[in-house]
């Protein structure tokens, strides 16, 4: 089940920290779409929102 859709979310906030947190779990890289449950949909706005917080180092490329 995708928890955005559960929510509702039409628009996933770059902004959000804890959802972008949430969608790197491990060394920075976006989790897949088979671990986040999110639908095709939402994991596609998921990692547009992830690389616009990246590029403006919201949230690090890598991370140890
Ligand atoms: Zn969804």
């Amino acid at each position: 089940m995708c928890r955005f859709c559960v929510d509702k979310t039409d628009y996933i906030d770059y902004k959000d920290v804890r959802v972008m947190m949430m969608a790197i779990p491990e060394r920075g890289k976006i989790q897949p779409r088979r671990l986040s449950g999110a639908c095709a949909k939402h994991q596609r706005k998921l990692t547009t929102a992830v690389k616009r917080a990246r590029q403006l180092a919201l949230i690090p490329y890598v991370t140890d």
